[in-house]
Order: C-alpha cells, then structure tokens, then sequence
C-alpha cells in the first residue's frame, strides 16, 4: 500500500478558533472586538434613540390627555430620562468617545426602568402597575437594538430587576400575586432576551475573529507579493534595479517621452568600471563585491526624482536613467558622478587609469527614429567604447547629430 499523499495545512480560518463560554477573548483583541460591535451597532443606535425620544415625546402627549395632574406629576421625570438618552444619541452620533457608549447605554437602561417603577409607584391610578411592566423595555433595548456587550446588559438587567423587586415590595396597593406575576414575567423576558444575546454575541465574536484572520492572511500575501515583485527586479548584490526590471522601466520612460514629445529630455548614462579584472585579481573577489556596492551607492544617493533610477546592467556595468532633465544638466550629472566615483579613493594599484578606482561613461539622449531600450543602450555603449578608448576615467556624450563629444 502506498502513503497516502502529503496535504498541505489548511490556513486557519477564523472559524476554527474557539470562543471560551464566558466568551472573553484576550486582552487587546477584545477591546478591538467592542470597537467592532460598537461600529456596528452605530447607525442602528442612532435611529432607534431618535424613536426613543420621540416615544418620550408621545408619552407626554398621551399622559397630559389622561390628566393634567399626572402630566405634572411625570414631567420632571420624563425630562430626567431625557438626559441619557440624549447623551447616547449624541455620543454615537459624534463617535468622540467611543469608550462611554456602554456605559451611556447602561445608565440609559437603568433610567428608563427606574423612572417607570417610580411613576408607577407614585400614580395613584387602578393601572399603576402597567407601569412595572416598562422594565422588560430596557431589558429588551440593550440585547436586541443597543447590542451592547453581554456583560454590560447582564449586569444592568440584574439592577433592573432589584430596583423592581424594591419598588414592588413598598407599594402596598399590588397585591403580592400580582408582584409576582410581574416579577416572573420581567425576569422570564430578561432571561430569554439574555440567552438570545448569548449566542447572537458568540457568533458576532466569531465573524469578528474570521475577519481578523483574514486580514492577517491579506497583508501577509500583500507584502508576500510585494517582496516577490521587488526581488524580482532588484540586484542581489547591490540593490540595483537588475537587468530586467531597467528594461521594463527605460521603455516606458521611452514609450511616455515619444508621447508626449519630450524626447530631449531623456537620458541614459552607461558606466563601466575601469580594470576591474586587475582589481578582483589584486584585493579578491569579496572586496571586488564591496567595491561594487560602493560604486552603486553614488548615483542612487544623487538621482532626485522617483522616474530615475541605477540599474546594474552586467558585471561592472551600470545604467543611469535620467528623465524630465536638459541635455546640459544630463552631461554635468555624468561627469559629477564621474569625479564622485574617483573621490570614493578606493585604492586600485593594478590600474593604469589612476591609482584609485575609476570609471568610464557614455552618455546619450533620446533621439527621433529610437522606440526601444536596446537602441538607446546601443548607442551609450558606443559612447562608453569611445571614453575606453580615449584612456579611460572619461566621460563621452554620444549627440543627436552622431558627434562624440569629450566632457
Ligand atoms: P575595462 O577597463 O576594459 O573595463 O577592464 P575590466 O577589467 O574592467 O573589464 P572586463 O570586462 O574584462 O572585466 C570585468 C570584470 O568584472 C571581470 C569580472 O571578474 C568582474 N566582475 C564581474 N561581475 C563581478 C562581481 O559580481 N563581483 C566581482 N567581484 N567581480 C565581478
Ligand atoms: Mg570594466
Ligand atoms: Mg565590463
């Protein structure tokens, strides 16, 4: 029998981390998670506030058509409830500081339950006790519509239901069946509106975890990807852009100047070290690397503009692309890095340019009848022959007409 073939690890998903029962994640995730379900619940929050406060509004009209005294009686208290229910509206309007949301919340809740059983306590009517039965609303509110996180609608419900316990157990005027119908029917409401928030909260908790793990997997492709596309084009050895990514970007700085009829302003400058051969034979190979990367470092750190760029086109040989540039500044920047190059004073005695290491240059625009990146390289390396040829350490400008010109 054979093995069975080896399968990759599936990614985790989200949904494969486990929630505990008492569903607490961990410190900083579970502060990220009530920033989460605060967001969420936001717009609903704001909405259903608005309707709270015009239900107010209706109560008083409705209280002051019953009767005038009761109006009077209750107003105090309405424009008390007022206050957090208000400030909620507002703090989740503004989102300024999301951490008072569940507490405004709570208070809210607590407000509402308790001026019900106060007005209910206080109104000498044969139907006071409807008012007891107001408690299930805020109980209600805060699972269903406020969302506000178990723990917070746990503990206030619990408030809620001592503060009614008390106010039942003065009022004389229920009779005790009758608290205790209202007890059992607030708790009973609280309770299943509780268990519902339970596991409504587990599964928000578990998209909340889904979500984050999927972001993570995203930003690990995205700078996977990002790395893969850099390494891509870049020199290993000294962080130049490597042959193929100078191709890709010389030819549609060339594409972009023939465009826009800018073709005097594009320039590619070829350099090669001189005797570099003498130089890995005298120090080693090693210090021949470290040379290279020195040398690299010098244009980098003189081109400005994000277009331009090093590349390492061979061995010892370097481009320098320059664009958006005059056929003057072009020239001086050549002939700049040239001397730049031969100040580095990295000592070469097997050269017989100078006794420390130098370069040559051909430099060379963007002419008319020139649509590809070989062609213009073509011409800089004519250029760069001539400045061997003329005893090195030189810098040669190839011009528009054909002309060689010594810098
Ligand atoms: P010239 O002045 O005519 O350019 O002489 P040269 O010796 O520089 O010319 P040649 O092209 O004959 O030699 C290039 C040398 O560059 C040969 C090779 O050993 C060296 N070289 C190429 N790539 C690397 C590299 O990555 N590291 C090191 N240390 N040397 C390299
Ligand atoms: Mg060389
Ligand atoms: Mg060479």
């Amino acid at each position: 029998m054979s093995d069975s073939p080896r399968t990759a690890q599936p990614l985790p998903s989200g949904s494969d981390l486990p929630i505990p029962w008492h569903l607490r994640l961990p410190r900083p995730l579970e502060g990220d998670f009530i920033r989460y379900l605060l967001q969420f619940s936001r717009s609903i929050i704001i909405s259903s506030v608005t309707v709270i406060l015009l239900l107010y509004a209706a109560t008083l009209l409705v209280e002051s058509s019953v009767s005038v005294a009761l109006l009077e009686q209750n107003w105090r208290l309405r424009l008390f409830s007022f206050i957090p229910v208000a400030a909620v509206w507002w703090l989740a309007y503004t989102d300024e500081h999301p951490q008072l949301l569940q507490p405004a919340i709570a208070v809210t809740a607590l407000t509402i339950a308790a001026t019900h059983n106060y007005t209910a306590f206080s109104t000498d009517h044969p139907l006071a006790y409807i008012y007891y039965i107001g408690s299930i609303l805020p109980i209600l509110l805060m699972a269903t519509i406020f969302r506000i996180s178990l723990y917070w609608a746990l503990s206030v419900s619990l408030l809620i239901l001592t503060i009614l316990i008390i106010f039942l157990a003065v009022d004389h005027r229920v009779h005790v069946s009758l608290s205790a119908a209202i007890f059992f029917l607030v708790s009973a409401s609280a309770l299943l509106s509780l268990v519902g928030h339970y596991f409504f909260e587990r599964l928000q908790r578990q998209h909340f975890l889904a979500e984050r793990v999927l972001a993570m997997h995203r930003n690990e492709l995205h700078s996977a990807n990002q790395a893969l596309a850099s390494e891509a084009n870049e020199d290993a050895l000294t962080g130049a852009v490597n042959r193929r990514g100078m191709a890709v970007r010389l030819g549609s700085l060339i594409h972009h100047a023939r465009q826009n009829q800018q073709l005097g302003q594009l320039y590619v400058i070829l350099f090669d070290i001189d005797f570099f051969k003498q130089f890995n034979d005298a120090y080693g190979h090693p210090a021949g690397d470290d040379c290279l990367k020195q040398i690299t470092d010098v244009p980098i750190s003189m081109i400005r503009s994000d277009k331009d760029f090093v590349a390492r086109y061979g061995g010892e040989e370097f481009i320098v692309v320059l664009s958006g540039i005059q056929e003057n500044d072009a020239v001086m920047f050549a002939e700049r890095l040239r001397t730049r190059i031969e100040q580095l004073g990295i000592e070469h005695s097997g050269s017989r340019a100078n006794n420390v290491v130098t370069i040559s240059i051909g430099i060379t625009g963007l002419v008319a009848g020139i649509t590809r990146s070989e062609e213009m390289i073509k011409r800089a390396d004519e250029a760069l022959y001539e400045a061997k040829g003329a005893g090195r350490n030189k810098t040669i400008y190839l011009d528009e007409d054909g002309t060689f010109k010594h810098i």
